[in-house]
């Protein structure tokens, strides 16, 4: 049976009228993969159900904070005993102090934290502290990886802005990006060059430790190591924007996983069960800067949400039981493994990059490494793909730069299931 979008049709043509291309982030509108998107109306573990009635295995997980999946009955719970209890105080409440010990304990890199509503706000608020730390003004990106959209982060800058054809969107003066240089990912030349020229005016080197807004592009050996030395050997701060990886890879996110230690940390999505969240952190040292204990102006309204962090804590307790991350990479290896097997059989031009729950398929080869080798992908055959995948209940992301998230909701059996599919779409192409 064919799945029918009627509903979901109809929606999106009344959005289109209301919100800029029907949605509230740019990436759900599937511009990247054509088509229109789907509406989901409810979601329960590894599914999701949009309006006309399907039934997706969802491998998005709301592109990555669903590390339990969706609705979780302990997360669920605790949102509604924290609700009760009110929405926002504007005052400290005790919650926030435990998701604040269990980060401390959790990240080698960070002894002090400061909550905020968003991973934009975290790695915004990270670059003015390390601005602010070393009285330095130029900052070091790398192609490819994403930080979220404040102005001078903006700037050739991933999935998003990488499927739109905007590496750096207008609106955004020239002036404020005129201190961001740019380096490419796992090319320490690249930044030993930068650190040449600008040398004692560069503040920080901030990256995406596992690059996963360019698809999924792991570091190379002593990639990590050698920023540690350069920007030790500098004096300039490294930042960690382990938004996606922080809980993902491990309980101690990249740092702990590959041993690097970041001066400066930012979390967001899994630290928020799902509800809007983001974080800072860095050593003591570095925070004392941060107001009201220092002269660096930070602030929210709702930062540090009681619901926020009820739903954050819920969800972090739960993961850090049972060996569930060496259950959620063998579940992983089974849906690579798989997938590589039917590449293989099928004779199709296109790789995998895989670590720990995530991975991307790229519709070339070799696997890349860096933002040019990822822009080489065929996007309209995952454009296919992604189309004959959805039509047969299967949700992957809807761009070709973006990873697919497994969750602890996920069974073999949807794995298998997930696997047919995958043969059918990818034989259809
Ligand atoms: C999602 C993401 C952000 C931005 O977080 P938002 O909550 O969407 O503002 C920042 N950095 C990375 C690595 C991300 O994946």
């Amino acid at each position: 049976m064919k799945a029918q979008f009627t509903k979901s049709k109809k929606l999106y043509k009344i959005a289109q009228g209301l919100m800029p291309g029907g949605v509230n982030s740019p990436v759900r509108s599937f511009n990247a993969v054509g088509g229109s998107p789907v509406f989901i109306s409810k979601a329960k573990g590894a599914y999701t159900y949009d309006e006309d009635g399907n039934k997706y295995i969802d491998y998005m997980s709301s592109w990555g904070p669903l590390i339990l999946g969706h609705s979780d009955v302990d997360v669920v719970r605790a949102i509604k005993q924290a609700a009760e209890r009110g929405t926002s105080y504007g005052a400290p409440c005790a919650d926030e102090v435990v998701m604040a010990k269990l980060i401390v304990k959790s990240f080698p890199g960070i002894d002090m934290v400061r909550m905020t509503n968003s991973g934009t706000e975290a790695t915004m608020s990270a670059v003015r502290l390390a601005r602010a730390y070393t009285n330095r003004d130029y900052i070091v990106k790398f192609e490819g990886c994403y930080h979220g959209h404040a102005d001078y982060l903006l700037v050739q800058a991933g999935s998003g802005a990488t499927t739109f054809g905007t590496p750096s969107s207008p609106g955004v003066p020239k002036s404020f990006t005129d201190k961001t240089l740019l380096a490419k990912y796992n090319d320490i030349e690249s930044v030993e060059k930068l650190f040449k020229k600008y040398g004692d005016k560069i503040a920080t080197v901030i990256l995406e430790p596992v690059a996963a807004n360019m698809g999924v592009i792991p570091p190379q050996k002593d990639f990590l190591e050698n920023l540690r030395k350069i920007t030790k050997k500098n004096g300039a701060l490294l930042i960690f924007d382990e938004v996606i990886t922080g809980f993902r890879l491990s309980m101690g996110g990249a740092q702990k996983y590959f041993g690097v230690i970041p001066d400066i940390t930012c979390l967001g999505k899994i630290i928020g069960g799902g509800l809007p969240v983001g974080a800072f952190g860095a050593s003591r040292k570095i925070m004392s800067i941060v107001a009201p204990l220092g002269p660096m102006y930070q602030a929210g309204t709702l930062s540090g949400n009681p619901l926020a962090m009820a739903a954050g804590l819920a969800t972090l307790d739960k993961l850090n039981k049972n060996s569930n991350y060496t259950k959620l990479r063998d579940l992983t290896n089974s849906l690579v493994g798989g997938l590589e097997d039917i590449i293989r059989k099928l004779e199709i031009k296109a790789s995998i990059n895989s670590l720990e729950s995530m991975f991307t398929m790229f519709f070339t080869e070799p696997a890349p490494h860096d933002y040019k080798t990822a822009l080489a992908s065929d996007t309209k055959k995952y454009s296919k793909f992604f189309e004959n995948l959805l039509s047969t209940g299967i949700m992957f992301p809807p761009s070709q730069f973006e990873a697919v998230f497994l969750s602890l909701s996920h069974t073999e059996k949807d794995v298998d299931k997930t696997l047919n599919a995958l043969y059918k779409s990818l034989k259809d192409l």
